[in-house]
């Protein structure tokens, strides 16, 4: 018999039950004892809808108030000094405090960094661990929680970060070696796993996914030491779950550890199926990951069930295990929840809670059950239907796309000579000044699109408030004298929504939560189909904000790769087409902006970066696409209009050469944190268009003084030739109220004139 599992179930809950009990906790609305009594909850309902839907055996300890690594750094004692204090005192404000901060009680903690789990929208807090730090079990959870669910005569295997990648997802705030931690660590693992076995676990899942990454001699040499000393003394069975990619050049040290069984991503590496195999010793469990838990379509069964009889030969049926691909953090609970979705397409959509349905079909059929010929039946028709539906395959868009030449995804002239045009049409000033695009998103902006959406604010109605809004946001950046205006994006709720709503080819959902951090969610749009635009999309407030003022409007819009990588993105096609597709729908739209009379056009790409593969050598491929998409979006236009890009983050030094080859004429990144030290790569680069390098801190409610923002624009001045630099904030001011934006932008234009002032001086 089959055995299935699961690798880890979304955590947040169906309607977002623990965000709300968490939320309401911080605000001193619900005890301690309640929020745990809320998780509590959560887990037994996802524990039992795991085993109603066919699941042998469910994982435990996948469940987190917050963070999976901030409660293995909390597990073991990896609590950095300054929160020290309140963690003894009052663990959950503790952990709390590591998450998110605390400000109370005259004391001041800032929170651990957070930063992107893999190649994945989710975000990790960053253990901050130190040489010489000494670790030790703090607490129990996982055990509790495995008895949990025993109480509920539920038998999981509970879930741990494995050592290595605990430590590769670690920092050292001193600088020295994180792998020199591993003996320090590895008794606390087996003092766990010593008690996990007490408790009666038969098997623990050991998640290691730094396997797919490249590795250093040092840690593949961790990975040797780790799991020879882990499996020496009383414990569980181990499950070595590595996941998000090919194990590739760690293949050979992945089948070689000695655990008992090994988890395959057999979505994203089922070429590397026959090589495992071929390598993994005698009498060990193979957990075969078919289900994507990273997408929301439905499993192609038929393939997967190949893949699935075939590891059946070679490792036999009582050890082979079927799973999903990796942890179903990544996709939302359940797809009955969503009444609103085209039936079509719902029907070719499985989230977490029908992907373990799937999992079971395909044991089933492997066991010979004929209940599993029906699903299978039905699986079919449903994927030749979104093969053939007209609604998915649009042929005059494949065909536009096969006749893409070279030469659009160029501007017509180089930069140089665009710049001269540029300096014509625009007549700007040295050091010219210009916003990220949004202005405050205030209470009364959301209420009204609230009320529109509600249908309590006719169109009309909304529509004359929108352009008031606009209006008095053209006239503020009139008054305090901004060079290139903004219409200040009220009419937007989110950057990549708000196109993929006039897009044909995507679909949003009403339920489709998937955790970012803690509490936050996001509800990434579907694209399902070719990507069409019917209808100019941004035209209408552009050209009306235009019509208000002489100075130059920027447009403002989404960039191809960014509307991808935040999206759920289709698994018939490749990623490169899907993104062109888009690019194409976005360049038809900044023709038609510069058809309305916009001189100057903005494609934000704030997600380029994040889109980069797990590995280095898949990296050049992948800016290869990602930079002609941006390209074919932006090249469309005369030399004279000038294109914009905005990134928001600033770890440029990896991929300065694809930034320039965007060849946007000008591009704002954030840098007033980090005092411009992010401007290193551009100068090393010697970038050669211009670049507005943020002097406000947008995230924090601080309004910097004139003079911080003369003194970071002297540093960039020190780098850069003054024609070079524009002057803006780090992002856009959409989260800032209207005070404290105000000052800060009358200040930005000043410390503008500052420059200009000394630069006429010195002419
Ligand atoms: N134009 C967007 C804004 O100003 C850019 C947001 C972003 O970079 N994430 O809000
Ligand atoms: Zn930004």
């Amino acid at each position: 018999m089959t055995l299935t599992t699961s690798l880890g179930f979304p955590r947040i809950g169906a309607r977002r039950e623990l965000k709300h009990a968490l939320e309401a906790h911080w605000r001193g609305e619900l005890s301690a004892d309640q929020l745990q009594e809320a998780g509590r909850e959560l887990r037994a309902r996802h524990w039992t809808l795991q085993v109603d839907a066919g699941i042998d055996l469910p994982p435990s300890n996948d469940f987190s108030l917050y963070d999976q690594v901030l409660d293995t750094a909390f597990l073991f004692d990896a609590i950095p000094p300054r929160y020290r204090a309140l963690a003894d005192a009052d663990p959950l404000a503790g952990y709390f405090a590591l998450a998110r901060g605390h400000q109370r009680d005259g004391i001041d903690l800032h929170a651990l960094e957070m930063t992107k789990w893999f190649d994945t929208n989710y975000h990790y807090l960053v253990p901050e661990l130190e040489a010489g730090q000494a670790f030790a079990l703090r607490g129990d959870k996982p055990v509790a929680q495995y008895l949990e669910a025993k109480a509920l005569g539920i038998e999981t295997r509970p879930v741990l970060i494995g050592p290595v990648t605990f430590l590769w997802l670690s920092k050292t705030v001193d600088g020295s070696d994180r792998f020199a931690l591993l003996e320090r660590l590895l008794p606390v693992y087996a003092q766990l796993l010593a008690r996990l076995q007490e408790a009666g676990a038969q098997w623990v899942q050991i998640d290691e996914p730094a396997l797919v990454l490249d590795l250093a001699p040092e840690a593949r040499e961790a990975y040797r030491r780790a799991y020879a000393a882990l499996t020496q003394g009383p414990r569980p069975k181990l499950l070595l779950t590595p996941y998000f990619g090919a194990l590739g050049d760690n293949l050979e040290l992945a089948a070689s550890l000695p655990v008992d069984g090994l988890h395959l991503d057999l979505v994203r590496a089922p070429e590397e199926l026959e090589a495992v195999l071929d390598r993994l010793p005698e009498g060990r469990v193979l957990s075969a990951g078919l289900v994507d838990g990273r997408n929301i379509w439905r499993t192609r069964l038929d393939n997967a069930l190949l893949l699935a009889r075939y590891a059946r030969t070679r490792v036999g049926a009582d050890k082979l295990w079927l799973a999903p691909s990796c942890s179903l953090l990544h996709v939302p609970v359940d797809l009955d929840g969503e009444k609103a979705l085209e039936p079509d397409l719902k029907s070719w959509l499985s989230f977490a809670r029908q992907k373990l349905g799937e999992i079971r079909v395909l044991a089933d059929a492997l066991d010979g059950r004929d209940t599993a010929h029906a699903a299978l039946d039905d699986a079919r028709a449903r994927i030749e239907s979104r093969k053939a539906s007209p609604r998915v395959h649009r042929p005059e868009v494949a065909a536009r796309l096969a006749a893409v030449t070279p030469a659009q995804a160029q501007r017509a002239s180089p930069y140089p000579a665009r710049r001269q045009a540029q300096e014509a049409a625009l007549g700007l000033p040295p050091y010219p000044t210009t916003t990220i695009g949004s202005f405050p998103q205030t209470l009364q902006v959301r209420e009204a699109r609230a009320k529109f959406k509600s249908r309590k604010l006719d169109e009309a109605g909304y529509d004359a408030f929108l352009e008031a809004q606009t209006e008095k946001c053209v006239r503020f950046q009139e008054q305090i004298g901004i060079d290139v205006l903004v219409h200040g994006e009220f009419e937007r709720n989110d950057m990549v929504e708000y196109f993929g709503e006039q897009l044909d080819g995507f679909a949003f959902t009403k339920l489709g939560w998937v955790q970012s951090y803690g509490s936050r969610c996001v509800k990434p749009p579907i694209i399902f189909g070719d990507v069409v635009r019917p209808a100019p999309m941004t035209v209408r407030w552009s050209r009306y904000a235009q019509s208000l003022t002489q100075r130059p409007m920027k447009g403002m819009l989404t960039g191809p790769v960014t509307v991808l990588q935040w999206s759920f993105v289709r698994d018939d096609q490749a990623r490169a087409d899907t993104c062109r597709q888009i690019a194409l729908a976005l360049r038809d739209e900044v023709t038609d902006l510069e058809a309305a009379g916009i001189k100057v056009i903005q494609i934000d790409e704030p997600a380029l970066r994040e889109g980069l593969p797990l590995r280095r050598a898949q990296w050049a491929a992948y800016l290869d696409w990602a930079v002609e998409s941006f390209r074919l979006s932006a090249s469309g236009v005369r030399d004279e209009t000038q294109i914009h890009t905005h990134m928001c983050y600033s770890e440029f030094n990896d991929i300065i050469q694809a930034v320039a080859a965007m060849d946007a004429d000008v591009i704002s990144i954030e840098t007033s944190r980090s005092r411009m030290e992010l401007l290193d790569a551009f100068v090393k680069f010697r970038y050669p268009n211009e670049i507005g390098p943020g002097v406000y801190d947008i995230h924090s409610p601080r309004i910097p003084t004139t003079s911080e923002m003369v003194e970071l624009l002297e540093k960039a001045r020190a780098v850069l030739a003054p024609e070079q630099i524009w002057v803006n904030p780090d992002c856009g001011l959409k989260t800032r109220g209207w005070p404290e934006t105000r000052t800060a932008l009358e200040r930005m234009v000043e410390a503008a004139r500052i420059l200009r002032g000394e630069r006429a001086a010195a002419a």
